[in-house]
C-alpha cells in the first residue's frame, strides 16, 4: 500500500466537505454516505489511487446509484413502433390526461351522479364504440391477455378452428397455440401451412367447436403459393354454425393510411364489418395508445368476456384508461388524430420534412465524424406492415478508430441513451424517430461519446 492510499480521509470528514454537504440538500444523507464509502473502496482498490476531486467522484457516484432503471431513450433507429423502446409515444393530450389522473382520487370505479360504486369498464367503452363502430367494448392490459380472456370466456374445454397458416410466435415468448392452450380452449388446426379454404373450416365444424379464430400474421408476409378465406367469408360461415368468429387484428390500426400506401395491415373497423363477433387488438402499436388490449364486438359476446374473472386479472389501471382515453378521442378527426398521434405523425412525415431534418441533425453532428446525408429506409416496427419500406433520409457518421459498433455503445451509455443503427461500418441516425428538437441534444451525445 502506498502513502497516497494509506492517507485516504475518513467518511466524516468527506461528509463534511462543503461541496459533499451541498448534496444533502438533494439526497438522503444514508445514500450520500453509501457513495462515500464506495469512492473510499475504490481509491483503495484502484492503482491510480484517490481521485482528484472527492467531491465529483462523489457526485458522480450518487447520480449514478440514484438513476432510475426505466429511462427515457433517444430513438434514432428509425423503427417507429419499437417493442424494445417501448413502443408508441404518447400524443401530448395523453400524457396530460395521465398526469391529472396520476396525482390524485378519480372516478374510476364511481358514479358521480349517484354516489355509489361505478364500473371502470364504462372509461373507454364510449370512445371505442364510437370510434370503431362496434356495438360494445372492453380494455384489457393488452392484446395477449385479450386473446387469452376472449379464448377463455367462449370456448374453455372446446374446441376452437384455427388456420395452420396462423400459428405464430409474435415475439418472444408470445406463440399462439401456447395462449390458446393457457386459456383452457383445444386449439383444432385446419388446413395447411401456406393454403387454407372455406372447405377446411367447413368440415371441421362439428358439436365440439365453440369458435373460429383469424390471428393476423403480424410480422410476416406470406407470398407465392398461398391462399387465405376473406373474413367476410368466414364470419358468413361461423353464422351458419352458430359459433362466435374471433379475429385479432394485432396493431389496433383505426386511421386510414392509405393515402401515405400503407394498406396490408388490417383496420379494425373492417374486421367488424366483415362481421367478426369480436375484433381484438393492442392499444400500444398503430393505434399509438398507452399498453392495452381491446376487445370490440357484439354485446353478448363482450359481455361474457367482461364477466368473465379472468378479466378482473387483466383488468387495465386508471392511467391507461386515461392515457388511452384521450388518444382515442384524437379519432374522432382523421386529421388530428395524423397530427397529434406521434406514431402516426412519424410514418407520415413527408420526403422533404425528413431531409430537413437530417440536414439540422448532420449539422449538429461533430466534423470529425464527418456526418453525411444517406438515403435510406425507416421501418413500421411492432409487428406491424412488415413488407412496408419507408423512404427516409439518414445521418451517416464515420466512428473512425472507435468503431460502428464502439461508438454505437458510448452512445447507449450516455445521459440520455442514444439507441442508433449500425450497418456496412457506419452509425446511422434516423431523424423520423426522433423528437423535433433533437437535433441539439444528439450532437451533445455525440461530443459526449467521442470524450468519453
Ligand atoms: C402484437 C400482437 C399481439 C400481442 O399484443 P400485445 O398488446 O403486445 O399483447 C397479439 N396478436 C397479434 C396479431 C399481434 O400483432
Amino acid at each position: 500500500m502506498n502513502d497516497r492510499r494509506r492517507a485516504l480521509p475518513s467518511v466524516d470528514r468527506l461528509l463534511h466537505e462543503p461541496e459533499v454537504q451541498t448534496l444533502l440538500a438533494a439526497a438522503p444523507r444514508a445514500a450520500v454516505v453509501t457513495a462515500i464509502r464506495e469512492a473510499l473502496d475504490a481509491a483503495r482498490t484502484r492503482r491510480a489511487g484517490p481521485p482528484e476531486d472527492w467531491a465529483t467522484d462523489i457526485r458522480e457516484r450518487l447520480a449514478e446509484r440514484r438513476r432510475p432503471g426505466l429511462r427515457p431513450v433517444l430513438n434514432a433507429t428509425g423503427v417507429v413502433v419499437h417493442t424494445n423502446l417501448g413502443r408508441a409515444p404518447l400524443a401530448e393530450s395523453a400524457v396530460q390526461a395521465m398526469t391529472a389522473i396520476a396525482a390524485g382520487y378519480s372516478n374510476l370505479e364511481f358514479d358521480l351522479d349517484t354516489g355509489t360504486r361505478g364500473s371502470r369498464t364504462d372509461h373507454c367503452r364510449e370512445l371505442l364504440r364510437r370510434v370503431t363502430g362496434a356495438p360494445d367494448a372492453l380494455v384489457v392490459n393488452n392484446a395477449a391477455g385479450a386473446l387469452v380472456l376472449a379464448l377463455n370466456a367462449l370456448a374453455a374445454g372446446r374446441d376452437v378452428l384455427i388456420s395452420r397458416g396462423e400459428l405464430i410466435e409474435i415475439g418472444g415468448s408470445f406463440r399462439i397455440p401456447d395462449i390458446m392452450t393457457r386459456s383452457g380452449a383445444r386449439l383444432r388446426e385446419v388446413g395447411t401451412t401456406n393454403r387454407t379454404h372455406l372447405d377446411d373450416y367447413r368440415q371441421a365444424l362439428d358439436g365440439d367447436v365453440a369458435a373460429m379464430l383469424t390471428v393476423h400474421r403480424s410480422n410476416f408476409a406470406q407470398v407465392g403459393f398461398v391462399a387465405s378465406p376473406e373474413p367476410a367469408a368466414l364470419a358468413a360461415l361461423a353464422v351458419e354454425a352458430e359459433v362466435p368468429y374471433l379475429h385479432d387484428v394485432g396493431s389496433g390500426l383505426l386511421a386510414d393510411l392509405a393515402p401515405w400506401g400503407l394498406t396490408s395491415e388490417p383496420r379494425v373497423a373492417d374486421a367488424l364489418a366483415a362481421g367478426a363477433g369480436l375484433v381484438l387488438f393492442s392499444g400500444d402499436k398503430l393505434l399509438g395508445g398507452p399498453q392495452a388490449g381491446c376487445v370490440v364486438g357484439g354485446s353478448a359476446l363482450v359481455a361474457r368476456c367482461r364477466d368473465n374473472p379472468l378479466a378482473r386479472a387483466m383488468r387495465a389501471d386508471k392511467l391507461t384508461l386515461a392515457a388511452l382515453g384521450a388518444t382515442l378521442a384524437l379519432y374522432e378527426d382523421a386529421d388530428t388524430s395524423v397530427r397529434e398521434i406521434p406514431v402516426l405523425r412519424m410514418l407520415t412525415l413527408a420526403a422533404a420534412e425528413l431531409e430537413q431534418r437530417a440536414t439540422r441533425l448532420a449539422a449538429e453532428c461533430p466534423s470529425v465524424l464527418g456526418p453525411t446525408l444517406v438515403p435510406g429506409e425507416s421501418a413500421v416496427g411492432g409487428g406491424s406492415f412488415p413488407n412496408a419500406a419507408l423512404p427516409t433520409t439518414l445521418v451517416a457518421l464515420d466512428a473512425g478508430a472507435l468503431g460502428p459498433d464502439g461508438l454505437a455503445l458510448r452512445l447507449r451509455l450516455g445521459d440520455p441513451p442514444v439507441i442508433a443503427r449500425v450497418s456496412a461500418g457506419r452509425v446511422l441516425l434516423d431523424p423520423r424517430t426522433l423528437p423535433d428538437d433533437a437535433a441539439p441534444h444528439i450532437g451533445r451525445a455525440l461530443a459526449q461519446a467521442l470524450l468519453a
